[in-house]
């Protein structure tokens, strides 16, 4: 295909490249490697090629510029080793030879040191993360310079035509019950809240665990929703306060058109109006959402309010705090994060006509705090205990692999402390599943209590809206005579089954 393309080749097909990797007929294509053929005849192999990339790096970016390019010199001698296939290798260097199972043993070495430079990525400091200039031209490294002098108060905001820009792009998320949203011009707005319900009110804001800023607007507003559904309301609108990077205006626009437009894509399906907000550029890409919801006042689903006998569901698996943890190690495969985001992705809103249908008895949803964190809560308000079965907890994918690691969320030794909440800690605490009870979420399942005889039925409405991990998890029980007056019996109202 070279020749085919018109490039300069020689006789075996090579590309034929000038002593700075550029190729003799076109002077905007580079080659090196294997497939290039330089002036002085090359050995073709990774010895020389990877020279060759660092040159190849450095000429275009002089070639980007006009300036004078590097010349390419081969080094005149190089060992080569051939392993024979029995553990023995033979050496050639200068003109010399060599053969033994220590040759085998110095390629091996060689090669791994080579492999794990891409496999065990060095952490990057902060003097790498500086403005790299080479590339720019002058009207953007003198943005860039002014960057490092950004006003803060209301100076960081985002600029005004940037953001009508960007609000101009964005679907319109038109309700009838909004009368002024963020089409107007002004300064707040307002909103109806029909006669009979209640305005329920939560609020949540993230720094970014992903470089898209589209699935993160999208995931950080589904996480924000699930409080509201958790009290069995409907998401009615809501305010955004994003930030976004400080950068050159063309960036920071796309930035927050992505982050709200990740945003817009989870808000349509419940036609939750976005209303209004605040933008600010920062260090660093964060996102928080205010959500309104309405409910009828007797409907709202509480903490409080399990009852004795209630099976405990939990709508979605467990384990997005470690996994995320080790992704930022780069220790997490891609299949268990793509795995971890679709369930980050999937609304707690459909389980909401099931909670109603089933009379669930009390409901939250599964956050940072963890399971025991808001099982604790939930029975401290219903003045109840639990046994949870370890055994029947869902897992994310990849999770357990992550947690055997020793990788945990920098959340999870807080969350660890309410390991006292547990009153057989010491006898599970070593068990596979255990650190999964601390495990932080982000946009996590709803847990919630429904009468026994009715989890079968609820678990299969769950599964046919989507919740294909929904389980039965644990059941609630009274508190033993000797308990009520007892401190300790609040303290250590979960008892591990496993
Ligand atoms: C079995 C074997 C053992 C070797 N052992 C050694 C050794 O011990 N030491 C040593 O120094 N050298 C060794 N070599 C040689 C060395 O592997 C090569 O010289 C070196 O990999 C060349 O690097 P390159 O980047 O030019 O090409 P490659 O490493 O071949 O990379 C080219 C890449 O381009 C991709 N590609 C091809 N066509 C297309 C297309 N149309 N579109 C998109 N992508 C495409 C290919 O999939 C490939 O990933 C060995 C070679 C072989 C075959």
């Amino acid at each position: 295909w070279p020749a085919a393309s018109g490039l300069a080749v020689d006789d075996q097909g090579f590309i034929q490249v000038n002593e700075y990797l550029q190729s003799i007929s076109h002077d905007n294509v580079f080659a090196v490697g294997d497939i290039a053929a330089l002036p002085q005849r090359c050995p073709k192999s990774g010895v020389y090629a990877v020279k060759q990339g660092k040159i190849l790096a450095r000429n275009l970016i002089l070639a980007a510029h006009d300036k004078p390019l590097k010349k390419y010199k081969p080094q005149r001698h190089a060992l080569s080793l051939i392993g024979t296939g029995d553990k023995n290798a033979v050496a050639a260097y200068r003109g010399g030879s060599a053969q033994g199972r220590w040759l085998w043993w110095l390629k091996q070495k060689i090669d791994q040191h080579f492999i794990a430079k891409y496999n065990q990525l060095r952490r990057m400091s902060e003097k790498e993360t500086s403005y790299n200039n080479q590339l720019a031209d002058e009207a953007a490294r003198q943005e860039l310079a002014a960057l490092t002098m950004r006003c803060g108060g209301c100076g960081a905001k985002v600029g005004s035509s940037v953001l009508q820009r960007v609000m101009r792009k964005l679907p319109s998320t038109a309700r009838d019950d909004v009368l002024i949203g963020r089409d107007s011009s002004d300064d707040s707005a307002m909103i109806c809240v029909p006669t009979g319900k209640v305005l329920v009110q939560s609020m949540d804001y993230f720094r970014a665990f992903i470089d898209d800023p589209y699935l993160f607007g999208a995931i950080a507003a589904n996480h924000a929703l699930g409080d509201v559904f958790a009290m069995g309301a409907e998401a009615q609108s809501v305010l955004a306060l994003a930030t976004v990077p400080y950068g050159r205006e063309k960036i920071v626009e796309q930035s927050l058109y992505e982050l709200l437009a990740g945003a817009c894509h989870t808000l349509a399906p419940s036609g939750t109006a976005l209303i209004g907000g605040h933008s600010a550029e920062g260090a660093e890409l964060g996102f928080g959402l205010t959500v309104n919801g309405l409910v009828d006042a007797h409907r709202a689903l509480r903490k409080q309010g399990l009852k004795e006998g209630d099976a405990l569901i939990l709508t979605k698996p467990l384990g997005t705090g470690t996994l995320f943890a080790a992704d930022m190690r780069c220790r997490a495969r891609g299949r268990w994060i793509d795995q971890a985001l679709q369930q980050m992705l999937l609304s707690n809103q459909h389980a909401v006509a099931v909670l109603h249908e089933f009379d669930v008895t009390a409901c939250t949803d599964i956050t940072g705090f963890g399971l025991v964190g808001h099982l604790y809560e939930m029975l401290h308000a219903s003045a109840l205990q639990a046994e949870l079965e370890l055994a029947s907890l869902p897992v994310l994918p990849g999770a357990r692999e992550t947690i055997a690691m020793g990788i945990l969320s920098s959340l999870q030794p807080q969350n660890l402390r309410l390991k006292r909440a547990i009153n057989n800690h010491a006898a599970v605490s070593d068990c596979q599943d255990y650190a999964l009870l601390f495990d932080p979420q982000t946009a996590g399942g709803l847990l919630f209590g429904v009468a026994a005889e009715r989890a079968t039925a609820c678990i299969d409405a769950l599964r046919s809206k989507g919740y294909a991990n929904a389980s039965t998890i644990g059941r609630i029980m009274p508190l033993a005579e000797t308990q009520v007056s007892s401190q300790h019996a609040m303290q250590a109202p979960i008892t591990i089954k496993i």
